[in-house]
């Protein structure tokens, strides 16, 4: 009878239990409907405002607010001619071969980085392992081949466009330039009109060099054109005087890694020389500083 009792009393405790944990299954289910309702709104409104950037390595907003003390890291590789014969050119390291060039793209691919456009340095919370690749002069081996190895792997660049040089010879032809823009792979932006020294023009040659570059790639791709990069990476504060009406970005030539903590404008972005003896372990050490934090 003794151990009747205290089964009951059992059977007792355990309906009481079992009814706390129904309950209290059922409260939070509710209260997680009803905060992921509310999250849902809030997104569909914050999704009209997002800037579109291509559909690739794109991470969907997951932040309300852009953090305030975030601390990035990215590098940023300069590339120039993608072609194995360089003939009797004197800057022979300007030519990256077209297979060291798929050996650091699938790098990138096979390691998880994510490959940026340069007019994303100001969104650098999207990501977590940032790496931008940057094409300068971009006559036809671009086209020829770097172009199909982003295909491949599905990787981003940012390219720049001597505008006087547009359907000249080996350079690009405006068809060309805008089957690149359409990719959504590649940004086209500007390397001025006729790649002259820039701190040695007066203020209207500038004005020019800016301007009319801009507009007539515009014109050609249809997409905005924010980034300027400075032609041998020679530049004054005329240029930047200018440049702040009609870009966003200024890139120079060299300076290694950016780092938001030692940038002071996004006018002044350094980047890596990537040039045709770097080994690709080299490749990998500056990779493997990408870093963003807040
Ligand atoms: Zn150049």
């Amino acid at each position: 009878m003794k151990t009747e009792k205290i089964s009951k009393k059992g059977i007792v405790c355990i309906i009481v239990a079992l009814l706390i944990i129904v309950v209290g299954v059922a409260g939070y289910l509710v209260l997680n409907f009803v905060y992921k309702q509310e999250i849902t709104a809030k997104l569909s409104d914050e999704n009209e405002e997002l800037p579109k950037v291509g559909d690739i390595n794109v991470v969907p907003a997951e932040k309300f607010e852009v953090p305030q003390n975030l601390r990035a890291v990215v590098p940023i590789f300069m590339y120039h001619f993608i072609l194995d014969d360089y003939g009797d050119a004197l800057d022979s390291e300007n030519f990256m071969r077209p297979s060291s060039l798929e050996e650091q793209i699938k790098y990138i691919a096979d390691n998880g980085y994510e490959t940026i456009f340069i007019d994303e340095m100001d969104e650098l919370y999207k990501y977590k392992k940032p790496v931008a690749l940057t094409f300068d002069d971009c006559f036809v081996y671009f086209y020829n081949n770097a172009f199909p190895l982003l295909k491949k792997y599905n990787q981003k660049a940012t390219i720049f466009i001597i505008t006087d040089y547009i359907n000249g010879e080996n350079y690009l032809t405006e068809e060309q330039i805008k089957e690149i823009a359409d990719s959504g792979l590649v940004k086209v932006e500007s390397h001025t009109k006729s790649h002259q020294y820039l701190d040695q023009m007066t203020y209207e040659e500038q004005l020019e060099e800016a301007r009319g570059s801009k507009e007539r790639l515009e014109s050609i791709t249809g997409k905005e054109v924010s980034v300027y990069c400075y032609p041998t990476g020679r530049y004054n504060q005329t240029t930047l005087d200018i440049i702040k009406d009609y870009y966003d970005f200024g890139l120079e030539m060299l300076g290694g890694v950016y780092d938001s903590n030692e940038v002071s404008s996004m006018y002044k972005i350094p980047r890596i020389y990537a040039n045709r003896s770097m080994p690709l372990s080299t490749f990998a050490n500056y990779l493997a500083q990408s870093t963003v934090v807040y």
